[in-house]
C-alpha cells in the first residue's frame, strides 16, 4: 500500500499575521519541486489563518489550524469552531497536541469531541498521540497510546478515517532536540497501525497516514521517513524556516 507522505508544520504561537504571507510564500517556493510527491501543510495560529490561505492560493500548500472546538457556535470564549475554519478556506486541523493536553486540560474525551467535529466538517484532522518520558520509562507506551487512540477515535467509522491522520509525537522529543530513533519510532507506528486495524479493519488501517513528530529536522528526516509505517512528519521548530522545512519535505519526496 503506498500512502502519500504528509509533512505538516505546526507553527504554534510563533508567527504574527504580518509575517505569515512571507513564510507561506517562501515555503511554497522552496518546496515547489516536491509538490506532486508530498502533501505539504502549514498549521498556523487561528489569527494567521486568513493570511495563510490567501498566500497559499495558487500553490499546493494546504493550510490548517492548531485546534478546533466541537460546537458549531456559542459562548466558548477563545475557541474557534470547525465551521469558522472551513469558512476561511483552511482544510486541516491538529487535535490533541501534547501542549494542549499538558497546559490546557485537554483529555482523551475532549480530543475525541474535537476530532469528531473536525472530520464531520470535512477537515483533514491530524490527531496527536504520544507518551511522556515517565510513561516510557515505566513501560507504558502501548497502554498510553492504545488508550489515546481508542478514546480519541471513539464513534468514528472506517469512512471517517479517510480524513484522519495520526501524529505520533513522543512528548519527550518535542522541542527538546531529542528524537526517537527510527527503530523506536517504527515500533510505535506499527503498534498504532495494529490498533487502527482493530478499530477500523485492516484494509482501512493500511490507508491511514501516521506522522512522526518530535525534533524532526533535515538531518534526521530521511532515516525516520524510510521506516515502513512512518508516512510523514508533524514539525514544530523546523517548520518556521522555509529552508529547514523544505529539507524535510525533500527527504519525504525521496523516501521509498
Ligand atoms: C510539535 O510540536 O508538533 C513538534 C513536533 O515540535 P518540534 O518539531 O519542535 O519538536
Amino acid at each position: 500500500m503506498s500512502r502519500k507522505k504528509i509533512i505538516a508544520g505546526n507553527w504554534k504561537m510563533n508567527v504574527k499575521p504580518s509575517e505569515t504571507a512571507a513564510l507561506v510564500k517562501a515555503i511554497a517556493e522552496a518546496t515547489a519541486a516536491y509538490a506532486d510527491k508530498v502533501e505539504i501543510v502549514c498549521c498556523t495560529p487561528a489569527i494567521d489563518v486568513l493570511e495563510a490561505v490567501a498566500a497559499a492560493k495558487g500553490t499546493t500548500i494546504g493550510v490548517g489550524t492548531e485546534n478546533c472546538h466541537w460546537e458549531d457556535h456559542g459562548a466558548f470564549t477563545g475557541e474557534i469552531s470547525t465551521g469558522m475554519i472551513v469558512d476561511t478556506g483552511a482544510t486541516y486541523v491538529i487535535t490533541g497536541h501534547s501542549e494542549r493536553r499538558q497546559y490546557f486540560g485537554e483529555t482523551d474525551e475532549t480530543v475525541n469531541k474535537r476530532t469528531t467535529a473536525a472530520i464531520k466538517a470535512g477537515l483533514t484532522c491530524m490527531m496527536c498521540v504520544g507518551e511522556t518520558l515517565d510513561e516510557r520509562e515505566a513501560d507504558l507506551v502501548n497502554e498510553v497510546i492504545g488508550r489515546q487512540l481508542k478514546v480519541g477515535l471513539k464513534g468514528l467509522t472506517a469512512n471517517d478515517a479517510a480524513k484522519l491522520v495520526i501524529a505520533y509525537e513522543p512528548v519527550w522529543a518535542i522541542g527538546t532536540g531529542k528524537t526517537a530513533t527510527p527503530a523506536q519510532a517504527q515500533q510505535v507506528h506499527a503498534f498504532i497501525r495494529e490498533t487502527l486495524a482493530k478499530l477500523f479493519g485492516e484494509a482501512t488501517a493500511e490507508t491511514i497516514r501516521i506522522q512522526y513528530g518530535g525534533s524532526m529536522k533535515p538531518g534526521n528526516a530521511a532515516e525516520l521517513l524510510a521506516q515502513k509505517d512512518i508516512d510523514g512528519g508533524l514539525i514544530g521548530g523546523a517548520a518556521l524556516k522555509a529552508a529547514d522545512f523544505a529539507g524535510i519535505i525533500s527527504a519525504a519526496a525521496n523516501a521509498k
